[in-house]
Parts: C-alpha cells; sequence; structure tokens
C-alpha cells in the first residue's frame, strides 16, 4: 500500500510537471502577423508579446506598435500624463 501511494505520489508529480510544462512551454506559440485596424499596416506579434498579452489577460492587439503608440501619445496629451 505505502509503494502505491508512493507511485500515486510520483504520478502527481509528473502531471504537475507536465502542466508546468504547458503553461511555460512556448514552443507551440509562433509570432503571429496581424493587421493593424488603424493604418491597415501588417505587424508581427511576437511570442513574447502574446505571452505577455496571455499573462495579463488582455485580448489580442488589433493596432500596430506605431499606431498604439500614437494612441498612447495622443491620450497623454490630452489627459495630460497618465
Ligand atoms: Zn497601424
Amino acid at each position: 500500500m505505502t509503494q502505491e501511494t508512493r507511485l500515486g505520489t510520483v504520478q502527481a508529480k509528473v502531471l504537475k510537471g507536465q502542466m508546468m510544462e504547458g503553461m511555460t512551454n512556448t514552443s507551440k506559440l509562433q509570432d503571429k502577423l496581424l493587421l493593424c485596424l488603424e493604418c491597415g499596416a501588417d505587424f508581427t506579434f511576437t511570442v513574447g508579446e502574446q505571452l505577455y498579452f496571455l499573462s495579463k489577460g488582455l485580448s489580442i492587439p488589433k493596432r500596430c506598435p506605431q499606431c498604439r503608440k500614437r494612441r498612447r501619445d495622443t491620450l497623454v496629451r490630452e489627459w495630460g500624463e497618465l
């Protein structure tokens, strides 16, 4: 019985390890080419950015970095320092 218990623990550990690996495994993620809603240019949504967006629970960006930056600058100009 003790051996079974030990085996169960090992299996649980392996399972946990696989889950952790699945969460940090980036091999399935690829850079995505997206179209900017604002200027129509295509831009790369990199794996790093995807992970960042995922971790923040954000949806994928609709605008290219330039348009995002421009929008942010505009907001800052209109609303002051954010
Ligand atoms: Zn754009």
